[in-house]
């Protein structure tokens, strides 16, 4: 079957023809390639034509696909059933896995998206603070629960308006939006409001593009934290064990109150989690009044991936190093590329994470990166896939470096850039 024929029959079938709806394409005018395998960097379509993979499963294959080690940690786990709805060794193992690394986190609940992490992590904050309302910045994604499908009124407007049909402008009008790296923003929010029960933000963020926040920004950010009785959580959801190990605490090291994980600490399987103090763990049910469940929470197959995947991340020493050294090429490379052939082309890595705008000034908010050339993007995409390079299908996401990729893999890529350049 060609790909196209696949999503023809897709999109009869599933609502888009997708599940999930950046994965059809819509941004850059394009129709998806239909996935048969992967084998470590790289990934084969239906109709047989293999990409290097700088999607990665949207972050969670540190290890690229099919890694070894993670598909016999999973085969083991399955030999002995794939769910059980009642507690298992693996559960504690990849909790105190994660926990051990981090002295401001106690511990921990599995769930099974990021979305549920995070959602549960606002629900905690405001369980814990007796508050209602919560902060949220611009272009931050942190999945697709209501309170955070929102998005920022216009400057006349008092309140904030939902980004979905089907949210309640009364859930919406709890959600106050933020600037990126904008603290005086932030200021002005809490001196006109005192019932913040929480700040979210991706310290890194990965969803507007790649726009890491200042340290500076941070510092303040927990300081306005601390003296309001507003926690702090960091959504490292993407960043976190893929900026460096400890994700953005490696880098920062400001330890925020609630900190969510997802993706990589599934190693391709659905696991997520949130991850707090004690004392604020503890006011979870059973033991306390906040509810958060799941069926498939800690799932052996989930958990098994997870521990072979973040072990495996653990024992390797230098692998951010080598990421980030092999990110830096490429993003280096296309820039330099970019410049001769006169494209106005920002560039950023952090670790095993890098992002790139069409864009003629730096980037340090949603709105800077709105102001990227997207007709371009969409272009430059197409070529890129036609040259056997699969990038994320929009300007406002983040691409991923794999264990599994070298030097030369990348010049592959840059090759691929300067022909696609010499097309758009
Ligand atoms: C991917 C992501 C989420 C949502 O996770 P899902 O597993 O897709 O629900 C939340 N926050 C951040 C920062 C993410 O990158």
């Amino acid at each position: 079957m060609t790909n196209e024929k696949a999503f023809k029959k897709a999109c009869k079938f599933i609502a888009g023809g997708v599940n999930s709806p950046v994965r059809a394409f819509a941004n850059v005018q394009s129709k998806p390639k239909f996935i048969s395998k992967g084998k470590d960097a790289y990934i084969f379509d239906i109709e047989g034509n293999s990409y290097i993979d700088y999607v990665q499963s949207w972050g969670p294959l540190l290890f690229g696909h099919c890694d070894k080690d993670i598909q016999k940690a999973c085969q083991k786990a399955l030999k002995n059933g794939s769910s059980f709805g009642a507690p298992t060794l693996l559960e504690t193992e990849l909790a105190q896995l994660i926990l051990s690394d981090f002295p401001h986190l106690d511990k921990i609940r599995f769930v099974n998206s990021g979305t549920e992490a995070t959602m549960s992590a606002i629900r905690l904050a405001r369980g814990f603070t007796k508050k209602n309302k919560i902060l949220k910045f611009e272009g931050c994604y942190h999945g697709h629960s209501d309170s955070l499908l929102v998005s920022a009124g216009s400057g006349a407007t008092t309140f904030n308006s939902p980004s979905s049909l089907g949210v309640l402008e009364d859930v919406a009008k709890h959600t106050l939006i933020a600037q990126y790296n904008n603290i005086e923003n932030v200021k002005e929010l809490f001196e006109k409001n005192k019932d913040i029960a929480c700040v979210i933000i991706e310290p890194i963020a990965g969803n507007m593009g790649l726009i890491p926040a200042e340290q500076e920004f941070l510092e303040e950010l927990f300081k306005l934290c601390k003296a309001n009785e507003t926690l702090l959580i960091f959504d490292e959801v993407m960043s976190g064990y893929r900026a460096s190990y400890l994700g953005s605490y490696g880098i920062n090291h400001i330890q925020a109150d609630i900190v969510t994980f997802g993706k990589v600490i599934g190693g391709g399987l659905p696991a997520a989690a949130f991850a707090s103090k004690a004392e604020i763990m503890d006011i979870l049910s059973p033991l306390g009044g906040v509810y958060q469940a799941g069926t498939l929470s800690g799932n052996p197959l989930a958990m098994a991936a997870g521990i072979a995947s973040i072990t495996k991340a653990k024992k390797k020493s230098d692998l951010y190093e080598k990421l980030g050294k092999l990110a830096q090429r490429l993003t280096q490379g296309m820039k330099k590329l970019a410049d001769e052939k006169g494209f106005a082309l920002q560039v950023c890595h952090v670790g095993s994470m890098f992002g790139y705008f069409f864009n003629k000034d730096r980037v340090l908010n949603y709105q800077d990166a709105l102001k990227s050339d997207l007709k371009l993007f969409a272009k430059f995409h197409k070529n890129m896939l036609e040259n056997g390079i699969y990038l994320a299908p929009s300007q406002f996401e983040t691409g991923f470096i794999c264990s599994k990729m070298d030097k030369k893999i990348i010049d592959t890529t840059l090759q691929a850039v300067q022909e696609s350049f010499k097309k758009i």
